[in-house]
């Protein structure tokens, strides 16, 4: 049997040297000042082990893995009616590229760009206030966590909100197509704080553990979503996961990802488990340096890509 935890520490190890590489965001002023030497490590297993490596216990902004989360409760809300607002096919450009939207109507090609992710938030909203909405995103993240703590972080997603002239273009042009369902600063005070969400490596990679389960919680035995939404929420996370980089991350790593601009990646290896990384310093598609060397090695080593 394999010796998952030696794996962990590993892929862990072997990463460790190419600390501090890459670049931190900057564009969102709060997730500037980070330390760049950080570097965490967690596998939740659904028999509620988790093994970790280095900074798996501190928090850090979530950014756009958020996107998963909901995603899989927009499914859940409002079903397939949710792909009349958003495609499901990768993007091959920048997280926040606006260029594709006004070719194809307004629709986002898919759930993990800002825009994709902005018209999800919409159709989550459903007709609720953005703090009921966000009380929900909030609710469903503690419980999957096992843990309450877990909470937004407002100076982040006022930094965010500040500097979201970006953000703020792509959901005033989705508006302008007749889009989204909400006003547009409903939808992106939910958006700017799902995104601030701030977590541990061992909270998200127990959060994550539901997609790797078909739908199911492990630890708490609910069915959380169905088995088919959670293994398309994964082909998701494999195809359009990060970007303009998921073709290289699927060839390196071979496990449905998402990455945030906070350095944190969420992994999934259907059947066996969750894996959360988190190292400030990113690649040029804002996917981090780091993480993304770790789980190559740990995918590698625990014989876990989906294509092995
Ligand atoms: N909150 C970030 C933005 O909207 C998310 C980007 C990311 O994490 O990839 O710009």
């Amino acid at each position: 049997m394999t010796d998952l935890a030696r794996c962990v520490a590993e892929a862990y190890d072997i990463a460790l040297p190419h600390r501090g590489e890459g670049k931190v965001a900057d564009y969102i002023p709060a997730l500037a000042g980070v330390d760049p030497q950080h570097f965490g490590f967690a596998l939740a297993l659904p028999d509620g082990t988790v093994h970790t490596a280095g900074d798996a216990d501190i928090s850090f902004s979530i950014q756009s893995v958020s996107k998963v989360f909901t995603l899989a409760l927009a499914l859940r809300r409002v079903g397939s009616a949710l792909w009349d607002s958003v495609g499901r096919e990768p993007s091959g450009s920048a997280f926040n590229s606006i260029v594709q939207l006004e070719s194809e109507a307004g629709i986002p090609r898919n759930p993990l760009i800002n825009a994709g992710a902005i018209a999800t938030t919409d159709r989550l909203i459903d007709g609720r206030s953005g703090d009921a909405t966000i009380a929900e995103i909030l609710d469903f993240i503690r419980a999957r966590a096992c843990d309450h703590a877990v909470d937004v972080d407002l100076n982040v997603a006022a930094s965010e909100s500040e500097t979201g002239a970006r953000n703020r273009s792509l959901t005033h042009f989705m508006d302008a197509f007749g889009t989204l369902r909400h006003p547009v600063e409903t939808v992106l005070g939910v958006y700017f704080r799902q995104c601030a969400i701030a977590m541990s490596c061992r909270q998200l990679a127990r959060a994550g553990l539901f997609l790797a389960m078909e739908g199911r919680d492990p630890l708490g035995g609910e069915q959380l979503i169905d088995a088919h939404r959670a293994r398309r929420i994964n082909a998701i996370m494999m195809l359009c996961g990060h970007y303009d980089n998921s073709g290289e991350f699927a060839f390196r790593v071979g496990l449905p990802g998402k990455s945030g601009v906070g350095g944190g990646i969420l992994c999934i290896a259907p059947g066996h488990g969750s894996i959360a990384v988190w190292s400030p310093g990113l690649n040029d598609a804002g996917t981090s340096l780091v993480g993304a060397i770790a789980l190559e090695h740990f995918a590698y080593a625990a014989g876990w890509s989906v294509f092995d």
